[in-house]
């Protein structure tokens, strides 16, 4: 599906759509890594315990929820479900699904490439975009994931993301560099290795976030967060395959604005559309509005997998309303990517950005250096 469709279909969900626009659902707790920057640890540690969503669970949510334009599958690690590619299809079929994104720490090759080829032939109207975890190149992968040989295993993941993203056109691959306190200073060396060594990857820089195991993650100096940013758009300038690309890097490009505005504490506010039009769902069938606020809104299991329920009832409406009331804020880019497209001001300076911008260079082979000459 192009662009044209893509973008009616993104108004349609905007303007005349009472249901979430985003959906985060983490399929699984299960996690073959142990990363130090994890906001998910406590659930990573308790998987054992925590009782999944079944198929057949997922498939009486779908067939109640209608229609949602964006859906993120994470985890844990979500190539962790062999059924993967029958959720993908549910939603696609019974939600019109539009676009996907799937986070995976590359460890599993193999199970990644033949599941994620499996969703591609079978929904060719799903623009998925895959975003490989890489935190670090070389030796220093393994230290974080704690896996052995975890960088071979990353590349070769790559590989055959690379030669998929050469025969589906409905692919967009990202290499997804969380930018913690510790790797602050060789986030250099991983976006030129992206660039060099990660044929068709675009890199994706987001700032730590979260509370983790180790908090002193987060103590990142906001002026050179900013500078990395600033030399992660000068090697990465051009637009990526995705149906509105340049409206949505523009849109990216605000957003990032905007969380470093949130880490230097001198971002206005803009209301939280969390628990209303972006919504996160847990393997066990836990509703949250975020993946922050300790406020749960329900269990889809307690309401007969009826999500919209869950959203109505009145303990998620006090959340919603808690959320606006606080003036919430934080520096989560899904969460300000939903709450730009849902303020007009915000959309209509993004509007105009785009509509002013220089014509973006097509894309590059490598780009010597840190791209700052
Ligand atoms: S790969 Fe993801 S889910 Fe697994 S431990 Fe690392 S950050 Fe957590
Ligand atoms: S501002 Fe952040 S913490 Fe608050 S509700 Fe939104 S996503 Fe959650």
């Amino acid at each position: 599906m192009g662009s044209l469709a893509k973008g009616i279909s993104l108004v349609r969900h905007r303007f005349f759509s009472a249901n979430p626009f985003f959906l985060v659902f983490h399929i699984t707790a299960r996690c073959n890594a142990r990363c130090a920057f994890c906001f998910n640890w406590e659930h990573v540690q308790q998987a054992r315990e925590r009782p999944e969503l079944t198929l057949e669970e997922i498939a009486r949510l779908t067939a109640r929820l209608g229609p949602l334009y964006q859906l993120t599958l994470s985890g844990g690690e979500p190539f962790l479900r062999r059924d993967l590619p029958d959720i993908i299809r549910l939603f696609a079929t019974d939600c019109g699904l539009q676009t996907l994104t799937i986070p995976t720490n590359g460890m599993l090759p193999a199970r990644i490439g033949a599941s994620l080829e499996r969703a591609l032939a079978d929904n060719p109207g799903v623009h998925i975009r895959l975003g490989l975890s890489t935190p670090e190149i070389g030796p220093e992968l393994e230290a974080v994931y704690q896996v052995r040989n975890a960088f071979a295993k990353h590349q070769e993941s790559a590989a055959l993301l690379t030669a998929l993203a050469c025969k589906y056109s409905n692919l967009t691959l990202t290499a997804a560099t969380l930018c913690t306190a510790a790797n602050a200073g060789r986030i250099r060396d991983i976006l030129a290795h992206v660039r060099r060594q990660m044929p068709g990857f675009i890199s994706q820089l987001a700032l730590v976030r979260g509370s983790l195991t180790d908090d002193s993650l987060k103590q990142l100096d906001p002026a050179l967060a900013r500078e990395l940013f600033r030399i992660h758009r000068a090697i990465f300038p051009e637009d990526d395959n995705r149906p509105l690309a340049g409206l949505l890097n523009v849109l990216g490009d605000s957003v990032n604005e905007y969380s470093l505005a949130c880490l230097e504490r001198t971002a206005p506010w803009i209301p939280c559309r969390c628990g209303d039009r972006l919504v996160v769902l847990y393997d066990n069938g836990d509703v949250f509005p975020c993946e922050y606020l300790d406020r749960p809104l329900g269990n889809v299991r307690a309401a007969d997998f009826d999500l919209k329920a869950v959203l109505a009832s009145p303990q998620a409406r006090a959340t919603v309303d808690w959320i606006i009331r606080e003036h919430c804020q934080c520096t989560w880019e899904c969460a300000s990517f939903v709450n730009f497209f849902y303020s007009p001001l915000n959309m209509a300076r993004v509007l105009i950005r785009y509509a002013s911008r220089p014509a973006p260079p097509r894309a590059v082979g490598v780009v010597d250096g840190d791209g700052t000459s």
